[in-house]
């Protein structure tokens, strides 16, 4: 280290600081990297890799980025998943003895950016800290860029953690080591990047300072000291006062319908599986806001339904108004399609890093919501005039930034020209000044040109020389001796001062200095007047969020046809024409076929549903969640008649999951979802399977399948849905009360299954593989001998019914002799499989009666 020059050393000792980041080193206009954040940055940022010469003797490799246009490239690997640790001078080059004094100014990571690309403007971008302490774990999760804070806790289970992160996606996981690696390995399936930093300091007195003392008592321990971690982080990294962060959102658990991260994904919650694109999601149907923190509200009300049903029923009454009134959701929308991102707005207020502009984006905004008061304080909507009746419309601060801010500030606020004239006397007479100076000097310049007789003789101004006079060489001999001292050659000219010149150079540029330096006091002055307002911005803020996003799901509810649900506290779901939105609303061609459904206690609580591939099964049992999901948000439904139990959870097992867990296999996944299912249903849950007992042999997964069935009817007792091509497991509707089997239609027309995609009481009598296997082409002959196995099969399965083993096993032993096609080999063999396991078990039944 000794051989290094000072500013390596110096460079190194910082680095030390921030091991995990690149470090952003500030020499000059550039920030640069050095030893192996330069090798990794080149390749990263794709720029040219140098070196410099450091005291040693091979060269240090150096990269770097221009100080303008740093925040791009910082955005570019932020965006990969790094961290960017930025290093300033500290101390003015001019007055420092030896190397300027750096020093780590903010460290920018995934969960902490404040704008650019990462931070999606309709999505919120979560840092989020776990935490366990004797047997409970809590959650902080934190959006800086809007001030939100949410808490809570629970008695210390994975399923739920996973559930919560579930909820946020966050891009950045701090806290436990331990949760962190669990988090990882959840996450790592699901394709999520996040960035994990274990980190265990923080200081409670820390979080009762930003959150004050009254707020801060109110808090478990285990949710205090969760986010005295967090705020310990953002302490560490953001270094400098979080005035956005204000106010803690702690929840119970309970008071959210629960959904597990694959459930989101099964339904299409905010994604779709394939491309997981915001298209095609229920989200991208729902959405209809005009405002950034409209749509971000809606996403969390679609990541959180409600268990209240008052409250559900608060938001319901506002679409329902909004729903009959077009004009009141016109008038709303011209108001809100002027409204800029008041929740980002007032974060980099506070963050101190709004600019001119930013404060004019605000003005506008508030200058929208006397309007939108205004219209729901008269709207027919108890909900809408509530949020009036308590909506300060923050005038004060449209005014102030009216008299003060120019209306077109420039984007640096550094320069100039961001304050308005007439705000502040000392600045007018500045910039009277240095007017009156400019003007001097035109008519210095006109005066010059008279006495000299040169025509192009010019005065112009540069930042080394200042201002000078400026003769072509060809006229230099015009110029009389004495006056004019040379100040710098140029190819063609030379350029002169005047003693007069040099004294008002002087003046004009101390009043230039000191005026930007004055409008930059101002302009500070004016952010952090407002910036002590933070509080009274962000309540607004969500206000104008919530009566956009009540709006949005009128409008969806009105072009969609969607009735308003009729929310029990009961337990049965009875929707008429119900439909599934997202697949109806990108049908083009055809019209969507509506079913009902009626899951009854104790008559009806199981809809056991068979039916060929491709005939709507799934499309189906996604359409039920998605309607009561729907409702629990305060969303009408897309049906004739919807009468909606508050469901505690839904569970689904959905195929189209499966591609995504690389590596296992989708058996053992099934079986772990089951046996969570198993643990957490509650009667009031809804469960939805679909092909259930896929992915093993055939007579395995028919006797899990019956085995799950039948713990759901007898144990959970909650509704579900079930599909399966076990067309066999009809059965169970003899021996369970509460399950009913149901079918999707088909019409056999000769060689073809038209699908008519209606729900039917009753099985189908077949799985269509043969059908299918027809389609596909297979020659006549083995499609014949598949028919004729299969009545063999199907004989013995009624024999297992009966409950004769010498029966059963007689027909199975011939049902596996018989088999001499190649074709049917491996179905024949499920088969008789299945037969085989079905009459085991029949037997040590018979064994352990006897
Ligand atoms: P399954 O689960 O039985 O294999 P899907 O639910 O995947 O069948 O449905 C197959 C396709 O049929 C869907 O992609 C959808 O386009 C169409 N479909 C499903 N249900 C309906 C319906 N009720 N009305 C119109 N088309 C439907």
């Amino acid at each position: 280290m000794a051989t290094y020059t000072p500013m390596i050393q110096q460079y190194l000792s910082v680095k030390a600081q921030a091991q995990d980041a690149f470090l952003f080193f500030r020499l000059g206009d550039f920030y640069e990297m050095f030893f192996d954040d330069a090798l990794l940055a080149s390749k990263e940022l794709e720029i040219t890799l140098t070196g410099r010469e450091g005291g040693v003797e091979e060269k240090i490799p150096m990269c770097g980025v221009p100080y303008h246009s740093a925040e791009n490239y910082i955005h570019r690997l932020i965006e990969k998943g790094y961290k960017v640790a930025i290093c300033e001078q500290v101390e003015d080059p001019a007055a420092a003895k030896g190397v300027v004094r750096r020093e780590i100014v903010r460290v920018v990571t995934p969960g902490t950016v404040m704008e650019g690309k990462t931070v999606g403007e309709r999505a919120n971008n979560y840092l989020m800290c776990v935490t366990e302490r004797d047997g409970l774990m809590a959650v902080a999760s934190c959006d800086l860029s809007t001030g939100e804070l949410y808490v809570t806790s629970a008695p210390a289970s994975k399923e739920w953690l996973r559930d919560e992160v579930g909820i946020y996606d966050p891009s950045e996981v701090i806290g436990d080591e331990a949760l962190l690696d669990w988090i990882r390995e959840q996450a790592a399936p699901l394709g999520k990047a996040i960035v994990f930093t274990p980190w265990d300091k923080g200081k409670d007195e820390a979080g009762r300072q930003q959150f004050g003392e009254a707020a801060w008592i109110r808090l478990e321990s285990e949710r205090r000291e969760c986010i005295a971690l967090l705020v310990g982080y953002l302490a560490e990294t953001q270094k400098r006062s979080l005035g956005q962060l204000t106010k803690i959102s702690a929840y119970e658990p309970e008071q959210y319908m629960i959904l597990d991260p694959f459930t989101r994904r099964n339904l299409e919650l905010v994604e779709t599986v394939r491309e997981r694109s915001k298209k095609g999601s229920l989200l991208w149907l729902l959405d209809r806001t005009e405002t950034s923190m409209g749509a971000r509200l809606l996403r969390r009300w679609i990541d959180k339904p409600l268990l209240q049903r008052s409250r559900i029923e608060e938001r319901l009454e506002a679409v329902d108004a909004l729903y009959n009134g077009f004009i009141l959701r016109e008038d709303l929308r011209q108001s809100l399609l002027e409204i800029y991102d008041l929740e980002r707005l007032t974060g980099r207020i506070a963050f101190g890093s709004a600019n001119g502009r930013d404060l004019i984006a605000l003005k506008a905004s508030l200058r929208q919501v006397p309007a939108i008061k205004e219209l729901c304080a008269a709207s027919p909507s108890s909900t809408l005039r509530a949020i009036a009746a308590d909506m300060d419309d923050c005038g004060d601060l449209a005014q102030l930034i009216e008299t003060a801010i120019a209306d077109e500030p420039p984007v640096s606020v550094r320069d100039g020209g961001v304050i308005k004239g007439g705000f502040h006397a000392r600045l007018d007479e500045l910039r009277l000044a240095g007017t009156n100076g400019k003007r001097w000097i035109a008519e210095l310049e006109a005066a010059e040109r008279q006495a000299t007789g040169i025509k192009s003789l010019k005065i112009g101004y540069n930042k080394v020389f200042g201002y000078y006079i400026e003769v072509t060489k060809s006229n230099l001999s015009a110029l009389p001796e004495g006056r004019y001292e040379r100040k710098q050659t140029l190819a063609n000219a030379e350029r002169f001062v005047t003693p007069e010149l040099k004294e008002k150079e002087t003046l004009i540029l101390e009043a230039e200095e000191q005026m930007a330096d004055l409008e930059y006091r101002l302009f500070n002055e004016i952010r952090e007047q407002i910036a002590a307002e933070i509080e009274r911005l962000q309540r607004l803020a969500e206000k104008i969020a919530e009566i956009d996003v009540l709006r949005s799901l009128a409008v969806v509810a009105s072009e969609g046809g969607f009735v308003k649900p009729v929310l029990t506290d009961g337990y049965n779901l009875v929707v008429e024409q119900g439909r599934h939105p997202v697949v109806e609303s990108v049908m083009k061609d055809t019209a969507f076929i509506s079913n009902g459904t009626e899951l009854k206690r104790e008559e009806a609580s199981i809809l056991l549903i068979t039916g060929p591939n491709m005939a709507g099964k799934s499309t189906y049992m996604r359409q039920v969640a998605l309607i009561s999901i729907l409702a629990q948000i305060g969303s009408f439904v897309p049906a004739a008649r919807a009468e909606i139990p508050l469901v505690d959870r839904i569970f689904t097992r959905i195929g189209a999951a499966d591609d995504l867990i690389g590596g296992q296999s989708t058996f053992m996944v099934e079986m772990a979802d089951i046996q969570v299912m198993t643990e957490k249903a509650t009667s009031r849950s809804l469960i939805i399977i679909d092909e259930l007992g896929r992915g093993t042999s055939t007579s395995e997964g028919m006797a899990i399948a019956q085995a799950v069935i039948e713990y759901v009817h007898d144990h959970i007792g909650c509704k579900a849905l079930v599909s399966t091509h076990f067309h066999e497991l009809a059965h169970l509707e003899n021996s369970l009360s509460g399950l009913r089997n149901y079918r999707m239609a088909v019409q056999e027309s000769g060689d073809k299954v038209h699908f008519l995609r209606k729900l039917v009481p009753g099985a189908a009598d077949t799985s269509y593989g043969i059908y299918c296997a027809r389609l596909a082409g297979l020659p006549g002959g083995i499609i014949e001998r598949a028919y004729g196995l299969l009545q063999g099969f199907e004989q013995a399965a009624a024999a297992v019914t009966a409950g004769s083993l010498d029966e059963v096993q007689a027909a199975a032993a011939a049902a596996g002799e018989t088999v001499g096609n190649v074709a049917t080999v491996q179905a024949a063999e499920a088969q008789s499989e299945a037969v085989r396991r079905v009459a085991e078990e029949a037997q040590a039944r018979a064994e352990q009666v006897g």
